[in-house]
């Protein structure tokens, strides 16, 4: 081996590898590179290890030489090392540049159906009351629905009715009253039982402006001992009162309900006119909004609670019919159309 060849094939080397060093273009390119000219098993590398073979006096010459070629490699490396770093990170910039000028992107505010609106205004009168809320099944036994509410198959109060049956024996529930009987089964032999249920109830009406096949009802029941009608009077006036305004009045009308005795049909005074008469009262100053009762001793027996012990009320009432009447809306199938315009006007009274 001649130390003329050895410098000169160090010079090609370097000269080659810095020409393929502009080609590298990436991490996995460029480590390719460093492998290739300054690894262990690099030309170079194996130049340095035979050096033994020179005549020692040239011996320095050479190894200046290969260093140097070395070294000027490795800055290369490192320049373009740190090149392709800069050329990444102004990518990734532009990649995530954000535009801080546009107009940020605004998510619609839901907000509540009038009819959820007002059953849980129902409910805070009701809870302000110091009652409790209690839920039911909407798929109900005959059982619950009419027998345990003094309503036997032959009664001809279930022609009132019209059912939507699943079997012979379970049905879509058309009141929320049977839950008054599993609540009383539920709570003896405690008292006092004080409750409100809400929920959806269905029949088979015909939709029209005044009836929904499925609506909205919510059901009250106070059992204790000493319960009295003055009670039932005195609860409804309040909740009249805070759901329709300070002045209202509540009338009760005499009426029939096989689960309730006495029972009575309860009018407040009409919110359109205030009493004095109009198209909406039909000119009696009054509007029905739900029928109630003192809970039927049969009833209260079938529950558990010994009725020559215990008295109780109980009421029920249509949310659409409250809805329609504080909100003044006209046809009760506005509720469930989903038309903005309607539904707008709650969201931004809420
Ligand atoms: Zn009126």
């Amino acid at each position: 081996m001649q130390a003329h060849d050895v410098e000169q094939k160090v010079d090609q080397l370097a000269t080659a590898a810095m020409q393929r060093l502009q080609a590298a273009d990436d991490a996995h390119s460029l480590e390719e590179w460093r492998v290739a000219y300054l690894g262990k098993k690099s030309e170079l590398s194996q130049i340095l290890r035979q050096l033994g073979q020179l005549p020692a006096e040239e011996r320095p010459r050479v190894g200046d030489a290969v260093n140097r070629a070395r070294q000027q490699l490795q800055a290369a490396y490192a320049a373009r090392k740190q090149a392709l770093a800069e050329a990444e990170q102004q990518r990734r910039f532009a990649d995530e540049a954000v535009d801080v000028t546009l107009p940020g992107r605004r998510t619609p505010r839901g907000a509540l159906h009038p009819l959820v609106r007002t059953m849980y205004e129902i409910e805070e009168i009701f809870l302000g009351m110091g009652f409790s809320i209690a839920e039911g099944p909407e798929v109900e036994t005959d059982e619950y629905n009419f027998e345990k509410l003094n309503l036997p198959k032959d009664h001809p109060a279930r022609d009132m009715q019209d059912t939507f049956y699943i079997t012979d024996t379970l049905l879509l529930r058309t009141h929320t009253s049977p839950m008054q009987v599993r609540t009383m089964e539920r709570m003896r032999p405690l008292a006092p039982v004080k409750v409100v249920v809400p929920g959806r109830v269905y029949r088979r009406d015909e939709d029209d402006a005044t009836h929904s096949h499925a609506f909205n009802q919510v059901e009250g029941l106070v059992v204790d001992r000493g319960v009295r009608m003055s009670d039932l009077k005195g609860v409804l006036e309040q909740f009249a009162r805070a759901m329709f305004g300070p002045d209202q009045a509540v009338r009760l009308r005499p009426s029939f309900f096989p689960f309730t005795e006495p029972s009575a049909e309860v009018d407040v005074r009409c919110i359109q006119c205030g009493g004095t008469g109009c198209r909406v009262c039909k000119e009696t100053g009054w509007i029905e909004i739900l029928g109630a009762g003192m809970v039927h001793p049969r009833v209260l027996d079938g529950a558990g609670y010994d009725s020559r012990e215990f008295s109780g009320f109980a009421f029920g009432m249509g949310v659409e019919r409250i809805a329609m009447l504080k909100y003044g809306i006209e046809d009760i199938r506005q509720f469930y159309q989903n038309d903005l315009r309607l539904l707008r006007q709650f969201a931004r009274a809420w």
